[in-house]
C-alpha cells in the first residue's frame, strides 16, 4: 500500500482519537474504513410527545419513563406509518469509506451531506482493499492473491501518480512566480495550486476513501436501514449500514427494537 500523504495520517490519527474518546459510537470497517455517531438530538420521548401534541399537554422527559401504553403508541405509529413525528429525532454521522460505497449512500436524499474535498486538500491516499471475506462467494474467492497484487500496484501507482504531478505542479508554480510570470499569492487560496488539484484529482480510483458528514432524521434512516442492510444491498454498504444500526441501537434501543418488530411484520 502507498505510503500515507497528509491526509491519511492526519485522518488515521484524528480515528484513533476518536476510537479512544468514544469507543461506543465508534467502529472500524475494513482496512481504512470507519464510522461514528457523533451526535444525536431527540429520543423515544420526543416522538411520542410530538405525537401527542394534539390530544395532551403531558409531556414524558425520556424513554425510561414509558409505561406499556407509551411503547404500544411508538409501535403503532410506526407500523402505521404516521411519518412526521419520527421526523422530529436526528443524527450525525461522520464516516470514511470507498468513493464507490459514497455513491450509493447519497442516493439517499432525504438527508445532509459534507463530503471532504479533493480541490481543497490532497486526496486520502488509501485505496479499498477487499478481505478475503469481501473477494469470496460462498467459500469461493473471486479475486485470487495474483489478481490482488495488480489491483494493489495499480491503485498505488494512482496515489504515486498524484503526489508526484502536485509536487512538480507545485514546484513550477512557485518558479513562475520568483521570476514574475503568475503573480505573488495574495492570501486564501492558491488560485494555482488549486487548479492543479482540480484537475489532478480526475484519475482518482472510486475505490479511494472518502470523508463524510452525514444528518438525517429517523424516518429516513429506518428507510436506509431497511434497504442497505438487505442482503442484496453490496457487501461494502450493507458493513457501514449494520455498523450504523449497532450504533444507533446502542443509543435508542427502545426505538431500535420497535423498528426491527415493524420491519420483521413488513418484509417484502
Ligand atoms: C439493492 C439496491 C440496488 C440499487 N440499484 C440502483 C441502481 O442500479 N441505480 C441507481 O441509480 N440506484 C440504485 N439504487 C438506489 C435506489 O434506487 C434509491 O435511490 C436509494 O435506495 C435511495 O432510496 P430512497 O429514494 O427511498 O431514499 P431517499 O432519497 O432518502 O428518499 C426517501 C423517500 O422520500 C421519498 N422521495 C424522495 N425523493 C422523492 C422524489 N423525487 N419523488 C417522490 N418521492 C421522493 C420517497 O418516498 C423515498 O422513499 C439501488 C438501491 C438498492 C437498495
Amino acid at each position: 500500500m502507498a505510503l500515507l500523504n497528509k491526509s491519511s495520517a492526519e485522518l488515521e490519527e484524528e480515528i484513533a482519537k476518536r476510537m479512544a474518546l468514544h469507543p461506543e459510537s465508534c467502529r472500524r470497517i475494513g482496512n481504512f474504513g470507519f464510522i461514528e455517531l457523533e451526535d444525536s438530538w431527540g429520543d423515544e420521548a420526543t416522538i411520542i410527545n410530538t405525537a401527542r401534541i394534539s390530544s395532551t399537554n403531558n409531556r414524558l422527559p425520556d424513554a425510561a419513563s414509558f409505561t406499556e401504553k407509551d411503547r404500544k403508541l411508538l409501535y403503532q405509529l410506526l407500523r402505521d406509518q404516521h411519518g412526521t413525528p419520527f421526523e422530529t429525532v436526528y443524527f450525525r454521522f461522520r464516516f470514511i469509506a470507498p468513493i464507490f460505497v459514497l455513491r450509493q449512500w447519497v442516493k439517499h436524499r432525504i438527508s445532509s451531506w459534507n463530503e471532504f474535498s479533493m480541490r481543497y486538500r490532497k486526496p486520502i491516499s488509501v485505496a479499498y482493499l477487499p478481505d478475503l471475506q469481501a473477494r469470496s462467494v460462498e467459500g469461493f474467492v473471486v479475486l485470487d492473491e495474483e489478481v490482488m497484487d495488480e489491483y494493489e500496484k495499480l491503485l498505488d501507482s494512482l496515489f504515486a501518480w498524484y503526489e508526484r504531478n502536485y509536487s512538480k505542479v507545485c514546484a513550477r508554480i512557485d518558479q513562475c512566480r520568483e521570476q514574475g510570470i503568475i503573480p505573488p499569492k495574495s492570501g486564501g487560496r492558491d488560485p494555482y495550486r488549486g487548479r492543479a488539484r482540480e484537475l489532478l484529482r480526475n484519475v482518482m480510483p472510486v475505490a479511494a476513501y472518502s470523508d463524510v458528514y452525514w444528518t438525517i432524521n429517523f424516518r429516513s434512516l429506518m428507510n436506509f436501514f431497511r434497504l442497505r442492510r438487505k442482503p442484496d444491498a453490496q457487501y461494502e454498504i450493507r458493513q457501514y449500514a449494520d455498523a450504523a444500526y449497532e450504533l444507533f441501537a446502542h443509543r435508542l434501543p427502545l426505538l431500535a427494537s420497535t423498528m426491527e418488530q415493524v420491519l420483521a411484520e413488513t418484509k417484502e
